[in-house]
């Protein structure tokens, strides 16, 4: 089966670069919010979405009028118009709300696809990684220092590149085609988990892990918000205040990534099949305290989780199961199957009202998480005794 997978290196380019990089974003978006406003205009008028060849072709009388769209990769033109196109494609096909104008600021970046040429038996693409001396070749831009996968030694079959500019920061995400194996499961251990706020993740092996402490980072986001509010918009102040903003909150971002890498690596080592609820996007928000903050970080870690999960699973050859939101995991006593009611949320233990047994909420859930994914694997036969 063939798979594909991103591998994402810090990128530092040197001061004419990054201009052309952040000139390559501009041009990307300019072109974006261009076509995006055409096709709302023709639809107006003549009630058809205007197609991508179309579109493409405008592109080069746009190019004709506007030389500096000339300047820059024109892979992240035509990849640009590609995304606007799938967009309004899924928004036609009822899948997606309509697609937004882009705004300077927010996922500044662009894509370039990789092309390989061969002359006289020597080959030749756009985009060459040098794992060895950690060097990156790009499209327009040539070659420049990058960091990441230090034990990294494979060769890297590379489909696209998209360049990131994250604060004062820039990555690029090489999209990479592999070959991937499948094996018959074979179980030897299995695990359910259950997500929370107070604990992030509890195991039915009776394991919490804790939820992110990231105060100290709030508080100074709170502080620079307040600052940022009382500046003038755009001075100098509100620019240099605005980028600690976005550092912080990518700081924020990469914790919450690697302690959850540590927490999915450390289910994979143990466990061949991993059962989890699917996401209740409603009782997420619910269950979170009122402070908006907290509430995005939570959501954005259950997710992370799920992905993380998702693809990992796949990649070891292990299972993933996820069980339905409607399953009563968090009401059950676990012991005797007794449904209990217990509808406040910030009762983290409760007495079972028939066997009497006390009940953590997380780690009995995660039980009857566990039994409810067994049934279902064995159910569906994908594993045997
Ligand atoms: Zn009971």
């Amino acid at each position: 089966m063939k798979i594909y997978r991103a591998y994402k290196f810090r990128l530092y380019p040197n001061i004419e670069q990054q201009i052309l990089i952040n000139k390559t974003i501009g041009s990307a978006r300019y072109v974006y919010n261009y076509f995006l406003d055409r096709k709302d205009n023709y639809y107006k008028e003549i009630k058809e979405n205007l197609s991508l060849k179309d579109i493409k072709h405008e592109l080069v009388e746009l190019k004709y009028n506007l030389s500096w769209l000339k300047e820059v990769d024109s892979m992240s033109l035509t990849n640009a118009l590609d995304n606007l196109d799938k967009g309004y494609t899924n928004y036609f096909e009822k899948r997606a709300a309509h697609p937004v104008f882009k705004k300077k600021g927010c996922h500044d970046s662009y894509r370039t696809t990789c092309i390989r040429s061969e002359y006289k038996n020597n080959y030749y693409a756009n985009i060459e990684v040098d794992l060895k001396n950690k060097t990156i070749k790009l499209p327009k831009l040539g070659i420049m220092p990058i960091r990441g996968y230090r034990h990294l030694e494979k060769q890297l079959n590379i489909k696209n590149a998209t360049i990131e500019k994250i604060g004062l920061k820039y990555y690029v995400s090489l999209c990479c085609e592999e070959e991937l194996e499948i094996k018959k499961h074979q179980i030897t251990h299995a695990v359910g988990i259950d997500l929370g706020v107070s604990s992030l993740v509890t195991t039915s092996d009776g394991i919490k892990y804790p939820k992110l402490k990231i105060q100290r980072i709030e508080e100074h986001i709170k502080v620079y918000q307040e600052r940022l509010s009382k500046c003038i918009k755009n001075s100098k102040n509100y620019q240099k205040l605005k980028n600690k903003i976005t550092r912080l909150y990518q700081r924020i971002r990469n914790m919450r990534k690697f302690y959850i890498h540590e927490i999915t690596n450390d289910l994979l080592k143990d466990n061949e099949l991993i059962i989890c609820e699917t996401l209740k996007t409603k009782e997420m928000i619910e269950e979170s305290s009122s402070k908006s903050l907290t509430k995005g970080i939570v959501n954005a870690s259950f997710r992370e989780i799920e992905r993380q999960l998702d693809y990992k699973t796949k990649w070891n050859n292990k299972l993933l199961i996820k069980v339905n939101t409607y399953y009563p995991s968090s009401k059950l006593c676990n012991h005797c199957r007794t449904r209990n009611e217990v509808n406040d949320l910030s009762i983290r233990s409760f007495e079972c009202k028939k066997c009497k047994c006390m009940n953590d909420r997380d780690v009995n859930a995660s039980l009857n998480i566990l039994e409810e994914g067994i049934k279902i694997a064995f159910n569906k036969g994908l594993i045997v005794v």
